[in-house]
């Protein structure tokens, strides 16, 4: 986990001050380390029969996607609002200062359809329980959540209570 970890580049006050953003660019091209991260988050879920993986744009789509097939599942982008042709069914959620969307397809996923959710870094929580209730709307059954990152001072976990959530890494 040292060597992955050590892949992650921290960038102190981006985009904003006080920040420190989590840069994966360096763990995304490393050849072995990369396959190494996708098959570690991959794990706790080889035995649970995931038929989709939903990922949250854009960092989320990189490790969605590839999770999805090393769990031969299949893969739903839960994108910004606008980006995806209608018909879409949204849900609206708050950030920090601002409110946000995120809008899948409608009928991309089947009625409890297993759905595991990815993304790259939990802060908060708000966009993994707006993906959870998307996906919800959408009327699959989340099974849990996989992220590479979390953020261990802020309240993601609590927020999302007690469904499975795994994290790679923890700061
Ligand atoms: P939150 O909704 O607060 O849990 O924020 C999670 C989303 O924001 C994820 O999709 C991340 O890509 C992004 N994010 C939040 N904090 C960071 C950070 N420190 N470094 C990189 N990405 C972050």
């Amino acid at each position: 986990m040292q060597k992955l970890a050590s892949l992650i580049r921290a960038v102190p006050d981006f985009p904003t001050p006080g920040i420190v953003f989590r840069d994966v660019t360096p763990l995304l091209a490393d050849a072995g380390e990369f396959a190494r991260c996708i098959a570690l988050l991959a794990e706790p879920w080889r035995d649970a029969r995931v038929q989709a993986v939903c990922a949250i744009e854009a960092r989320g789509f990189i490790f969605g996607a590839a999770l999805a097939t090393a769990l031969g599942a299949g893969f739903v982008p839960l994108r910004k609002p606008g980006k995806l042709p209608p018909p879409v069914v949204a849900v609206d959620y708050e950030l920090e200062y601002a409110r946000d969307r995120l809008e899948a397809r409608e009928g991309a996923l089947r009625a409890g359809e297993r759905v595991l959710i990815a993304d790259d870094v939990l802060a908060t929580g708000g966009t993994l329980c707006a993906a959870r209730a998307l996906v919800e709307r959408l009327g699959a059954t989340v099974l849990g959540a996989s992220v590479l990152i979390e953020l261990a001072a802020l309240p993601g976990r609590a927020r999302w209570g007690n469904a499975p959530l795994h994290a790679l890494l923890s700061y």
